[in-house]
């Protein structure tokens, strides 16, 4: 991760150096944070933020659902977003949202601590890498499980929630895989490590529900939308692990991975090991919506006037 100029944080734009936290804050002991992670690109018709607003939308859920209470509008966040490009000359990147728990009691509610908000954005290239983009990568069933619904709510998305993909992502590393596949404690298909999973087989397309221990996701629901439209069937079902070694096509989701085909699971070719045909139209669907090849009807690109000379007192 390189520097950027500036983050936002609590109603400031404060140098990157100096954007820190005290030792003694809440949401560093216990992960009772919650975040977002969301794009922006470069269009045909200018730089745009993709579904801005439901990323906030689902921010707000998440705090929601942990009180924690956020002093600011979602529309005043959105602004906060589209400054962000100007103020640190970026035109695609990476927003990092996250509303914390600051210091002042040790007990686990927390209740009587500051609720916090920045934003940072940073330059991110392909999460999972050019190739696996293009060719698919090699995942991994991970002995970790997602954790149960009625333990910590995968709906929200808490920081807390990421011990789980930093188990599963470290693991699925040391076997050589780029992600590792996570079940549900009932032992069913969830998603990955930090992406929601979809399977292909005799051209209907299959994903595990909200119910199934997902988050849920923004890509999942564009790409859902996207495949829909093109008049492809969608099932959002609960899925038995051995799904996976007999799917035609599988590929993950997400802000960051966008829309990844698998190649492998556990060593074993999915379909004939190359990226099939509807993740690729799919992914093309998804891609071309930030090339200009697909009409973006949903209104999920928020254009941003990002200006380079725009100078800032920080
Ligand atoms: N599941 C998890 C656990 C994630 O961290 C992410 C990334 N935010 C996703 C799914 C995909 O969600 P989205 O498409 O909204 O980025």
């Amino acid at each position: 991760m390189n520097p950027e100029k500036t983050i936002w944080m609590d109603g400031q734009f404060v140098p990157w150096d100096k954007a820190q936290v005290h030792v003694m804050t809440h949401s560093l002991h216990y992960g009772s944070a919650v975040f977002e992670g969301i794009r922006s690109y470069v269009t045909p018709t200018g730089v745009a933020i993709f579904r801005l607003h439901d990323h906030l939308r689902r921010l707000f859920d998440s705090a929601r659902i942990y009180g924690l209470e956020i002093d600011y509008s979602l529309h005043e966040l959105r602004s906060v977003c589209h400054q962000l490009l100007t103020v640190n000359g970026l035109d695609s990147a990476y927003f990092r949202p996250l509303v914390y728990l600051g210091g002042g009691q040790l007990s686990p509610v927390g209740d009587q601590c500051k609720v916090h908000v920045s934003i940072a954005a940073i330059r991110l290239g392909a999460y999972l890498g050019e190739d696996g983009l293009a060719n698919g990568i090699d995942v991994g069933v991970s002995s970790w499980q997602r954790v149960a619904p009625n333990t910590v709510p995968t709906g929200a998305k808490a920081t807390g929630n990421y011990l789980t993909s930093r188990l599963v992502g470290r693991e699925a590393r040391r076997h050589g895989y780029a992600e590792g596949l996570v079940l549900s404690a009932d032992g069913l298909l969830s998603e990955g490590a930090a992406e929601n999973l979809f399977l292909v087989r005799d051209g209907v397309i299959f994903t595990p529900g909200d119910s199934d221990s997902i988050l849920g996701g923004i890509t999942r629901h564009s790409v859902i939308e996207l495949a829909r439209a093109a008049g492809l069937e969608v099932r959002q079902q609960s899925l038995p692990r051995e799904w996976l070694y007999t799917a035609d096509e599988i590929f993950l989701t997400g802000t960051a991975a966008e829309v990844t085909p698998v190649r492998s699971v556990d060593r074993t070719a999915v379909g004939s090991g190359k990226p099939g045909p509807v993740t690729r139209q799919l992914s093309a669907q998804f891609m071309g919506l930030f090339s200009g090849q697909t009409t973006d009807s949903w209104g999920w690109l928020d254009h941003v006037e990002v200006c380079h000379d725009h100078k800032i007192a920080v």
